[in-house]
């Protein structure tokens, strides 16, 4: 593999698997969201990016895509979720359909966060679609309503997921050892 010179990396998902996964995604939202108003794809800066653009590619209705960006602050904080918005949405959400768009949810704890801030603005629905889902490392109970795939309790890299900002653009997701 091309990508594994220092790293040992594990293929857990094909660009295959991906794409056909991504399709079923788009499939499933579109039927959810036809005729439901007006609705605002909001992607998770930075690793969500690649996911989202599949994704919306997949969408057979009318979108806005939007972005927020976030940090976590390092160390201990970063275990109580404690979040720093570093881009913040550029659409009013009050009253629109807002689909959460995340690449991985792990401890929850990011996601909790975000999910509390955009509830104080109004919309008229919030929704969590995530690529990965690793419920085994939950912290906080977060209602996932779209997941790609569960896995165990891996570090994963690819399709956006960095190591050190090193693999996102891998088409597959990986098991680093
Ligand atoms: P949380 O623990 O708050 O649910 O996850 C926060 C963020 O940690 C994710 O959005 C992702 O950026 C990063 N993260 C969590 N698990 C993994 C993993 O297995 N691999 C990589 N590369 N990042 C992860």
């Amino acid at each position: 593999m091309k990508y594994g010179e220092e790293h040992h990396l594990k293929v857990l998902f094909t660009r295959e698997q991906i794409q056909a996964r991504v399709a079923q995604l788009g499939e499933a939202i579109t039927g959810d969201y036809r005729g439901a108003g007006e609705l605002i794809l909001v992607a998770v800066l930075r690793g969500s990016v690649y996911f989202a653009v599949d994704l919306s590619r997949r969408l057979e209705i009318p979108f806005v895509l939007d972005f927020m960006g976030i940090s976590s602050y390092g160390g201990v904080s970063a275990s109580h979720g404690i979040v720093r918005i570093t881009k913040d949405l550029d659409s009013n959400i009050a009253h629109k359909n807002v689909l959460l768009l995340e690449d991985i949810v792990d401890t929850g704890l990011t996601l909790n966060y975000l999910r509390r801030n955009l509830q104080t603005r109004n919309p008229a629905s919030l929704r969590i679609c995530t690529f990965l889902d690793m419920p085994a490392r939950r912290i906080v109970n977060i209602p996932v309503d779209y997941c790609g795939f569960t896995l165990p309790d891996l570090y994963v890299v690819g399709y956006g997921l960095d190591h050190h900002e090193r693999y996102r653009n891998l088409e597959v997701v990986a098991a680093l050892k």
